[in-house]
């Protein structure tokens, strides 16, 4: 159990870096001359964010920026290159196997594609059933019963437990893919772009579905989108990543109200609103960089209205802007 002020997830300056060397014809090709290089990603640039017991965070950027390869060291299924990771308070680094296996059971991923993160030679029965089996929450006896109950609360006809996933919509493979998580009686969900491929009435659906989890289980979720609009309903808190970094987290209300960042402002100027409130941002420009060759100082600078010298030179610190709000931003605030 966490007290109220541990957090239940903690990344302390993380960064994850991808390389990929030259295989040996690019080997033979850079000695002929050839101007080939290793390539070098800083997928995630120390990255400081926590998301407390019980609490939504919504994590936003577009596509590329990073979110998803975090959601992935957050929800252990990739290392970290550098800095620390806490779960419950503690470093995952240093837990002993009974403590890692209970973070692996207690943090469960749910992945955009549904399809492709079922396996289509498996039915229903077993995605879902497999993992609290394996783990002791029921019994060969039980399951079915167990069963029953996980796939009802998913809002899954039990009747349908002998189906294949390609026997199901998209709408419903992303519940069975809900099921397979919450079957194991998870603490927390990262769910990476976890309504992306539905269509946007399924995609209400299936958020009020997490929001029901939420409230009846009193599930900490990290919530990942490309989407502010997708996050605004579900989340208490939201940070911006842009190119591997945070650049904004703020209470989702005065996010909304008063973005501070430039480029969280350009990214609530693309959402159509019905309440526009009465201050229009500069839209995003160009595309993000590439992160092979990120730009100097702020990452966003080629892309942000307010660009100063400075900006191109100096990396911006992250900065608490008011209590509670965070920014990594040159502009006085
Ligand atoms: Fe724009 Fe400069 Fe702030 Fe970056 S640091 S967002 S370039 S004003």
């Amino acid at each position: 159990m966490t007290d109220s002020k541990t957090p239940f997830i903690q990344c302390r300056d993380i960064s994850r870096v991808f390389e990929k060397k030259l295989d040996f014809a690019g080997k033979i090709a850079r000695r002929l001359g050839s101007n080939l290089r290793e390539e070098r990603v800083q997928a995630v640039d120390r990255v400081n964010l926590h998301v407390d017991p019980g609490e939504v965070v919504g994590l936003v950027g577009e596509s590329g920026c990073g979110k998803s390869t975090l959601g992935r060291i957050i929800s252990g299924i990739l290392p970290q290159s550098e800095g620390s990771l806490f779960y419950k308070g503690q470093d995952v680094a240093e837990m002993t196997p009974a403590q890692k296996l209970d973070y692996s059971i207690n943090v469960q991923m749910i992945f955009q594609d549904p399809f492709a993160s079922l396996n289509p030679r498996k039915r229903v029965r077993k995605i879902i059933g497999e993992a609290p089996l394996y783990h002791g929450l029921t019994t060969a006896r039980e399951l079915d019963d167990y069963l029953d109950h996980v796939m009802e609360q998913c809002g899954l006809d039990p009747g349908y437990k002998s189906r294949y996933p390609h026997q199901f919509s998209g709408g419903q493979r992303q519940r069975i893919g809900i099921a397979r998580a919450m079957a194991v009686k998870p603490e927390c969900l990262v769910c990476d772009e976890s309504v992306a491929a539905l269509d946007v009435s399924i995609q209400a659906q299936v958020l009020n579905l997490f929001m029901d989890l939420r409230e009846e289980y009193n599930l900490t979720c990290l919530f990942i989108s490309h989407d502010l609009g997708v996050v605004e309903h579900i989340s208490d808190r939201i940070s911006v990543m842009y190119l591997g970094r945070i650049v904004e987290s703020a209470p989702v209300d005065e996010l909304f109200e008063a973005p501070f960042h430039p480029y969280t402002q350009a990214l609530l100027n693309e959402i159509p609103r019905l309440d526009k409130r009465g201050v229009d941002f500069a839209p995003l420009l160009g595309e993000i960089p590439s992160p092979l060759d990120p730009p100097a100082g702020c990452h966003f600078h080629p892309r942000c209205p307010h660009v100063m010298d400075i900006c191109r030179q100096e990396v911006p610190r992250t900065r608490e802007i008011a209590p509670g709000r965070w920014a990594r931003c040159h502009l006085d605030g």
